[in-house]
């Protein structure tokens, strides 16, 4: 359950410092006195250098983030989970990856994982066009047709998505479910934001190789000789006003 979770009012207020230490600096923040409707109360006092650009979506365990990141070592990338323990033992395995590494060209610095309901309040945490990548990495299949709801795609989510999402970026999709797999694809195509990537483009790309090995989940199939169903998005411009 996710009442206990607590949400930025929005991007302005999310307060990044604790989890990307290493790319904030102090605000310096405009305080005088007689303003009376003070903006910038809820302000953190740190402010993060660059905006995280890459989410993982329900990331799990984590072995995305941890393979992910240091091929993009100047991109913050940020796991979302629901699950408290699961969101704990990735926060600890990144301090731990800091620690071993401090003294490294490379510490994990830009990686980090936040507890959250995805299916609520992506708006709060990222701005309009913030994001390029997207990750729905074996999200969970929610198989009976009075669960579909609560699937992490739909066309309300595809909206949200394609609000963080800066044009030209993508949604990655892989699943083991064949169903799951046309769900995805036919809420992503009927949704006028995104249009499908061609075959040749996604199998060159070096996140999709990633995307196809390293996640937990992705193991699991793995191991036991099981299919892996790949889909990714671009998000289209935005159309001219009429
Ligand atoms: N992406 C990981 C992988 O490929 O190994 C984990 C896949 S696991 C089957 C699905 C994950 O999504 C679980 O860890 C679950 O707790 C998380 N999840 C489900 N609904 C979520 C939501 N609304 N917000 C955030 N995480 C969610």
């Amino acid at each position: 359950s996710d009442h206990s979770l607590t949400y930025p009012k929005s991007p302005a207020e999310m307060d990044w410092s604790s989890y990307y230490p290493a790319h904030t600096v102090a605000q310096e923040i405009e305080n005088t006195a007689h303003e009376s409707h003070d903006l910038t109360k809820d302000m953190p006092a740190k402010a993060i250098t660059k905006p995280v650009e890459i989410a993982d979506i329900g990331c799990g365990f984590g072995g995305l983030l941890f393979a992910l990141a240091p091929k993009l070592p100047d991109t913050l990338i940020l796991g979302m989970e629901i699950r408290t323990s699961v969101t704990e033992y990735v926060q600890e395995k990144i301090r731990a990856l800091r620690a071993q590494n401090a003294s490294s060209n490379y510490s994990y610095q830009n990686v980090a994982c936040l507890r959250a309901n995805t299916m609520k309040f992506l708006p709060n945490f990222f701005t309009k066009s913030q994001l390029s990548k997207i990750f729905l990495c074996f999200p969970d299949p929610h198989f009976k047709q009075r669960k579909h709801k609560a699937r992490i795609v739909s066309y309300t989510l595809n909206s949200e998505y394609a609000y963080v999402l800066r044009p030209g970026g993508a949604v990655y999709t892989i699943t083991d479910v064949e169903d799951l797999h046309q769900w995805m694809v036919e809420h992503f195509e009927r949704h006028p934001s995104f249009e499908r990537v061609g075959q040749e483009e996604q199998d060159a790309d070096e996140c999709v190789k990633i995307m196809r090995t390293e996640t937990e989940e992705g193991k699991k199939v793995e191991r036991n000789g099981g299919a892996k169903f790949v889909a990714c998005f671009r998000r289209c411009e935005d159309p001219p006003w009429p």
